[in-house]
């Protein structure tokens, strides 16, 4: 037992699955105190899509510090979130034709998801919220309360209210259409369901089982919002900033949510860091009303900044588009090879995933994996899906490294289980 072991609370988690002491870091690799070098196709969950201390984003980070930049400043005036507010408004919002105004809550997603929830509350002066089946949107109580796991849910020691779950897309298999039932659900006044405030989604949910909404399915709930006046929530928390391809993962579904959350790669570097962007009709906050005494590091203003630099045309978006057809042809391969395990495909850009039917497949997979050289995590509710999430920014070669580990994991994991069934 080391001495984190000794000392750190139970709830730790991720060093169970990869136990061992990482030092240092960069790009796509993760190294450890002895030495030893992983291949990260975790990317801290969605944070790392530039990779590990982007040598442009570190020479930016230095230089402010170099210079004794403010470091911290509730949220007062400073030339580090001036200069944010321009590039992002320039690089991001206006050639999308988006003039969000831009909230700064406390660091983390979940922080980001709890303002969403308040402000579309203050808006519409209703209680309930709609989630989906197997959403994910942070650990604290307004977030837990639409997120699906019943497990997570549980932690919260008291009763979740005021939100309605309803089925995501495919939820109920390819040919029932989850949206005529919330469409019928919010149109007969029988159905039980108080009119909410708003709906909140992930469009691809990225720890709920990398569980696709179609474009198609997106832009007609975002109609059929707007037809009852119900806001929609965007949680872009994981596969905001360029995951998809877009920076934006609801750009391709032409929809423009009224409220936005982003945070995990928005600083680029790994610095806690998030934004809740809004309509400006649904800028209501009174000055202080929702308050924190982080909300907005300046370090991270400097690192995001200089992040959107990869924005500033569209070859980030095409690099993903193409890696990611890359990755879809060699799972669908793998998947092919290994019909006992019962294996497809999901995703979308890249965050993609491999399901097994066999519920311990996937875990299966990532530990064959970390032996290897790979870190590599599992989604959904029984952690049934292998979940691939590299550096948005990983080469060609770097992919297919990872590829062939995968390839060579699932492999060993299907001989296994052939073996244990020949002795059973
Ligand atoms: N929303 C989504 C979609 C997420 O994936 C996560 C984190 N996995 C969160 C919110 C919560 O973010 P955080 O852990 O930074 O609170």
């Amino acid at each position: 037992m080391n001495t984190i072991e000794r000392h750190e609370s139970q709830v730790r988690g991720y060093c169970r699955a990869f136990p061992v002491m990482f030092d240092t870091a960069g790009g796509v690799h993760l190294t450890t105190e002895d030495g030893k070098r992983y291949l990260d196709f975790f990317a801290g969950a969605g944070v790392l899509n530039y990779g590990h201390n982007h040598p442009q984003l570190k020479a930016a980070l230095l230089d402010y510090i170099e210079r004794d930049g403010v470091t911290h400043s509730l949220d007062m005036f400073t030339t580090a979130k001036r200069t944010f507010l321009e590039r992002f408004d320039e690089v991001i919002l206006r050639p999308r034709g988006l003039d969000y105004k831009v909230q700064f809550p406390g660091p983390t997603g979940t922080n980001a998801v709890e303002a969403a929830l308040k402000l579309a509350r203050k808006v519409t002066g209703r209680e309930r919220i709609i989630a989906f089946t197997n959403g994910f949107h942070g650990m604290t109580l307004g977030s837990l309360s639409v997120t699906g796991n019943s497990f997570k849910r549980a932690g919260a020691g008291v009763p979740l209210a005021n939100v309605t779950a309803v089925p995501f897309d495919g939820y109920l298999g390819d040919n029932t259409d989850t949206l005529a039932y919330l469409e019928a659900m919010l149109e007969d006044a029988g159905s039980g369901i108080d009119k909410p405030a708003a709906v909140i989604l992930e469009t691809v949910q990225a720890e709920g089982g990398v569980n696709v909404a179609s474009f198609e399915w997106l832009t007609r709930l975002a109609k059929l919002l707007k037809r009852h006046d119900i806001l929609l929530i965007v949680d872009d928390v994981q596969v905001g900033c360029g995951r998809t391809g877009p920076f934006f993962s609801f750009e391709p579904a032409g929809i423009k949510p009224d409220i936005v959350c982003l945070s995990k790669s928005l600083s680029g570097y790994g610095l806690p860091f998030a934004v809740v962007l809004m309509k400006p009709e649904h800028d209501v906050w009174e000055p202080g009303e929702h308050n924190g005494t982080f909300r907005g590091h300046n370090p991270a203003f400097v690192t995001a900044a200089a992040a959107l630099e990869f924005w500033k045309d569209d070859k980030l978006t095409k690099d993903v588009e193409a890696k990611a057809a890359r990755v879809t042809d060699r799972l669908q391969a793998i998947a092919k090879r290994c019909p006992s395990l019962g294996a497809s495909v999901r995703g979308r850009g890249l965050i993609q995933g491999l399901a097994f039917d066999d519920k311990s497949a996937a875990n299966a997979v990532s530990a064959e994996a970390f032996t290897r050289g790979m870190i590599i995590e599992t989604a959904g509710i029984d952690d049934e899906v292998l979940k691939l999430l590299p550096p948005l920014i990983i080469s060609d070669e770097d992919l297919d490294a990872g590829l062939d580990i995968i390839e060579a994991s699932v492999m060993a994991v299907a001989e296994a289980a052939a073996d244990k069934r020949s002795v059973a």
